[in-house]
């Protein structure tokens, strides 16, 4: 199943907004149940990156393939395996947060939807106000209730795209113990984040994305974490190149 060629491939991804390039050629490969932690300056490309990645947006050109299929050609197949946490919360106001995570469960065609959004609000710590409404929640609240919602296909590609944001202590604590979770069940996770900490724990592979381009990309083994720190700095001073 693409084991020789990678789980998640990226070739010569690029991509430009009227003129303004926010990938300027992107190689990248993942094995299945790597840990991609994505820092960057602001306006480096990583939401684009992700968005790409998770079918949102089109590449200007270059190729995303997962298993060996491109993501463009079966984007259904694709949708179905993948989990995205991102500033879209693909909430619905109107709906409480059971509803809107036993809506997701059926799409998913989920076993059981009810148990299923029971167990996923309850790690998410919301089984108490699982009968509100989302549009009653504060920013916190939606973004814990959006990684439920992300999880309830149990995605073998996970995307997350500053998925700490807005989180108290208690919730990026419990976060972080699931990605560490998913990870040992062999899940394929690629997180963007500008929380170094977090970011490092529990990566496999540790990448830098700045001005368009991956300028960094290494085992986490390798890293020394002062010397990450003081490269990390430099892009984030707007070094072209470190
Ligand atoms: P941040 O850390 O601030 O979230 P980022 O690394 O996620 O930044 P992107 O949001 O991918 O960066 O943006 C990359 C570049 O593309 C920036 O120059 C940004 O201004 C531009 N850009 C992003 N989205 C659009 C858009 N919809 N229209 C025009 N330009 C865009």
């Amino acid at each position: 199943m693409g084991s020789s060629s990678g789980f998640l491939q990226i070739k010569g991804l690029k991509k430009s907004y009227d003129g303004i390039d926010a990938l300027r050629g992107i190689d990248l490969t993942l094995q299945r149940g790597e840990f991609l932690s994505l820092f960057g300056p602001n306006g480096a490309g990583k939401t684009t990156l992700i968005r790409i990645i998770a079918t949102l947006l089109k590449p200007g050109s270059g190729s995303v393939s997962v298993m060996d299929f491109d993501i463009e050609e079966h984007p259904e197949d694709f949708r179905a395996q993948l989990g995205v946490i991102s500033h879209q919360s693909f909430l619905y106001d109107d709906l409480s947060a059971r509803e809107n995570l036993e809506f997701y469960a059926a799409l998913y065609r989920v076993d059981d939807p009810e148990a299923k959004s029971r167990e996923l609000l309850k790690l998410v710590g919301l089984h108490d106000r699982g009968d509100s409404k989302v549009s009653g929640f504060s920013r916190g609240m939606q973004q814990r209730l959006s990684i439920a919602r992300a999880l309830i296909n149990d995605p073998s590609l996970l995307l997350l795209d500053e998925p700490y944001t807005g989180l108290d202590e208690r919730a990026s604590i419990l976060l972080s113990g699931h990605l560490r979770q998913l990870h040992s069940r062999q899940r394929t996770i690629v997180m963007v984040t500008h929380d170094l900490k977090r970011g490092l724990e529990s990566a496999t592979k540790v990448g830098i994305l700045s001005k368009g381009r991956l300028v960094y990309f290494k085992d986490r083994s390798e890293v020394d974490i002062d010397e990450f720190e003081h490269i990390y700095l430099r892009y984030l001073q707007g070094a072209q190149d470190v």
